[in-house]
């Protein structure tokens, strides 16, 4: 039975660095590519790290009906295309999505089988260190981060899981235990 799994973190956690190793290592492991409407920040591609969408076409996806969820964070909207799951479920991969605690708790209840981990930064004060130290995104951005972040500490006590990043390689077993014994 392939399994659902959706991984969330605070901004600059560096849970994408630990979903890149894990993957890197469970090639069996498919991690869904998110729809959103933000900006892209250098390096990303379009199609790999995110299909970058305008407002017009993310509200004509939500029209039809396009997203299993998607949640507006940070003044920016992000999606999961319906069809991305569906096609992995069929072809019997497991999958990751890596979105926030509101998209996470919204699939929970379509998906009840879906398995949720929250990743933990070592402390609040590493964790803005590290987001300034992205220095990917403007001052206003960074306090917008920093605001949700509560939030989304309250959201993750409904989570299965929690993993703390204090290190990429600790993280990383400790998500493969989660991982692997549940798919
Ligand atoms: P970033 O802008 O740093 O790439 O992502 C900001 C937040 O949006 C992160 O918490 C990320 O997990 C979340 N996110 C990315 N894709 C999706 C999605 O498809 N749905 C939801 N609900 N959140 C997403």
């Amino acid at each position: 039975m392939k399994k659902l799994f959706v991984i969330s973190g605070s901004s600059g956690v560096g849970k994408g660095t630990v979903i890149k190793e894990f993957l890197k290592k469970h090639p069996d492991f498919k991690l869904s590519v998110s729809c959103t409407t933000r900006t892209k920040r250098e390096g990303e591609v379009h199609g790999v790290n995110y299909f970058f969408l305008t407002q017009e076409e993310f509200q004509n996806c939500i029209k039809n009906n396009e997203f299993l969820e998607w949640a507006e964070f940070s003044g920016n909207y992000y999606g999961t295309k319906k069809s991305f799951v569906e096609q992995c479920l069929e072809n019997g991969d497991n999958i990751i999505l890596e979105i926030d605690t509101k998209g996470a708790l919204n699939v929970k209840k379509l998906m009840p089988d879906a398995v949720l981990i929250f990743i933990m930064p070592p402390s609040f004060e590493e964790l803005e260190k590290r987001l300034r130290g992205r220095h990917t995104e403007t001052e206003e951005a960074i306090q917008k981060r920093l605001a949700s972040i509560k939030l989304e500490m309250e959201n993750s006590k409904q989570f299965e899981h929690e993993v703390v990043n204090d290190t990429v390689d600790n993280a990383v077993k400790q998500l493969e235990m989660i991982l692997l014994a549940g798919a």
